[in-house]
């Protein structure tokens, strides 16, 4: 079976053939293309009988009915979420769907506990003073995080392991979910509303996907209902930030500190070398400027435990598409 895939860098590619090695019948042959899905690039796909894409590849109704016309009847994206991909559209049209439910919840919980603790304790301000020869500590104070309330919006598979990881260092965990689960009810308190979550949380990190009940979750609005100097953790999808208000709310210091590894924007600057262009997004631009703010590329997924398992799911879904029985990590249908 002829696959396409796009949007793959070097460090996945050796990952996916190793594991097409042990493929039943061995039959898989890629087409590796380091452009992402898109209206132009959708051509490329012509004569697959599958696609794979990646988090910022465009699968609108359009593209997804280019794929059709090539021969495409199967599209796995090698990500936990999958809001690029206009599910009803691939319905109507009998496109197969196969996502990567969990390669790794751990990898993104311990960069999001990586994130606080740089940020709190002012890691990478101490890392770039001492390569300056700057052994001064002034303004490096950080916060414990057991004085802390911390707050996870969102309890599925990357936040309840957020929870997990929290519990061992002695913080008050209040979480928040539109379907509690009872492993984090041993280590967390649910509230009832988001807005509890965020009106009583001095550290707030966000782990539900993105979707139009979650779209710009963080606006002036909510923001305002947030303490004084709160500390905002995004390594979910950018959308879930009204980022133009959150830059206002740093400007007047009512967020405290940021970590984002996800940017509405990132489709048009993650995953390349862009050090010698001019940015030209301002909003993105003026992020940068905040000494309280760390952004980073997309990045928390990317362990090697991930990457295996991003490898094998995704081939056992196109084994399993290539032999006609039902996928396991089928992306659910839309409702
Ligand atoms: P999951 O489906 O296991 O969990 C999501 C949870 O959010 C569920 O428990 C669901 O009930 C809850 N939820 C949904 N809508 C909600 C709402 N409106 N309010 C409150 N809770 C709501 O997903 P997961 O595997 O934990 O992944 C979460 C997200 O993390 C993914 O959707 C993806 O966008 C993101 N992600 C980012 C990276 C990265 O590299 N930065 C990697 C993997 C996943």
């Amino acid at each position: 079976m002829k696959v396409a895939v796009f949007n793959t860098k070097r460090y996945e590619r050796h990952v996916l053939e190793h594991a097409a090695k042990s493929v039943r019948g061995g039959s898989i042959e890629f087409t590796f293309l380091d452009v992402r899905l898109d209206g132009q690039t959708v051509a490329l796909a012509r004569g697959h009988e599958a696609a794979l894409i990646f988090v910022n590849d465009v699968a609108d109704r359009s593209v997804l009915e280019k794929l059709k016309e090539g021969g495409t009847r199967f599209l796995a994206t090698r990500s936990a979420g999958f809001n690029q991909i206009d599910r009803i559209a691939a319905q109507d049209l009998g496109i197969q769907l196969a996502y990567v439910p969990a390669y790794s919840p751990n990898a993104v919980a311990e960069f999001t506990i990586g994130l606080i603790l740089t940020l709190g304790r002012h890691i990478h301000e101490g890392h770039n003073r001492v390569r300056r020869a700057d052994f001064n500590l002034e303004g490096l104070c950080g916060f414990e995080l057991r004085d802390m309330t911390v707050g996870v919006c969102g309890t599925g598979r990357i936040g309840s392991a957020v929870v997990r990881l929290l519990s061992g260092f002695g913080c008050k965990i209040l979480a928040y979910d539109e379907e509690p689960n009872e492993e984090v009810m041993l280590r967390a308190s649910y509230v009832d509303t988001r807005e509890e979550l965020f009106r009583f949380s001095d550290i707030i990190t966000l782990h539900v996907p993105l979707m139009p009940s979650t779209f710009h979750l963080i606006n002036a609005e909510s923001i305002d209902l947030m303490k004084e100097g709160v500390f905002l953790i995004n390594t979910s999808r950018g959308a879930l930030l009204d980022t133009p208000s959150v830059v206002e709310a740093l400007k007047s210091r009512k967020i405290g500190f940021l970590a984002i590894d996800v940017y509405e924007e990132e489709a048009s600057l993650f995953f390349e070398d862009r050090s010698s262009d001019i940015i030209n997004d301002d909003t993105f631009a003026r992020l940068l400027t905040f000494p309280n703010v760390i952004v980073t590329g997309h990045q928390a997924f990317l362990t090697n435990h991930a990457l295996r398992n991003i490898a094998e799911t995704t081939l056992l879904s196109l084994t399993e598409f290539a032999e006609g029985v039902p996928c396991s990590h089928a992306v659910p249908h839309h409702d």
